[in-house]
């Protein structure tokens, strides 16, 4: 399709996705309505859509976090810039992300969540890399075992754009993008 990126994950496969995961985590919760909390800013559309498949009373939070050595710090400490707006003590809180990577800041916010006294801490991620799993998890939850690549779209930016896509981009040439951040553009260009 282009020389710079290939559609990874098409719109409706994505939609096919979310509504099965939907229809687990309502099967799997259905006794003990869950908090899903969401990491900004890419796990937002996911989450978004995710909620509106699934048929119990749940509540949705929000977290957002920086990691502390501007990114690769192994340890997976991260700083949190906004915290949960309500206490999970007691909570069944199941963690929505976009997308596992090393593993590391979400098994760093995992214990921190658990810490916390939540009933039970799981983990539904939309893509997971576990080519390049570092840190152990125990995912729930798994919309797609996705491809060592760089992705954008449904939520996941490339300097901050791009969340707006509404299927999911493999980046071809990555160099290409660090000259030309608005390389995609065209990507966002409805049809006809
Ligand atoms: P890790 O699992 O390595 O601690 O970090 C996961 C985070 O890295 C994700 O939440 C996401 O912000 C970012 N990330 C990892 N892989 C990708 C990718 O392919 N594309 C984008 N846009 N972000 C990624």
């Amino acid at each position: 399709m282009s020389d710079l990126a290939t559609v990874l994950y098409p719109e409706a496969e994505i939609r096919r996705r979310v509504a099965e995961l939907g229809r687990d985590i309502t099967v799997d919760y259905a006794s003990r309505p869950p908090v899903l909390v969401s990491i900004l800013k890419g796990g937002f559309v996911f989450l978004a859509d995710l909620i509106r498949e699934v048929d119990l009373a749940l509540r949705v939070d929000f977290m957002s976090i920086s990691s502390y050595g501007g990114g690769s710090d192994a340890s997976g400490v991260v700083r949190i810039l906004k915290d949960l707006d309500h206490d999970i003590g007691g909570e069944h809180v199941l963690v929505v992300e976009d997308i596992i990577d090393t593993g590391l800041t979400l098994s760093y916010l995992l214990s921190t969540l658990a810490a916390r006294g939540a009933a039970s801490v799981g983990v539904c991620t939309l893509l997971d890399k576990r080519a390049r799993r570092i840190a152990p998890l125990d995912i729930g939850y798994r919309g797609f075992d996705c491809p060592d690549r760089f992705v954008v779209g449904y939520g996941l930016d490339y300097q901050e754009r791009y969340r707006n896509l509404p299927f999911i981009l493999a980046l071809e040439n990555h160099s290409g993008f660090m000259e030309d951040p608005a390389a995609l553009e065209r990507f966002l260009v409805a049809p006809a």
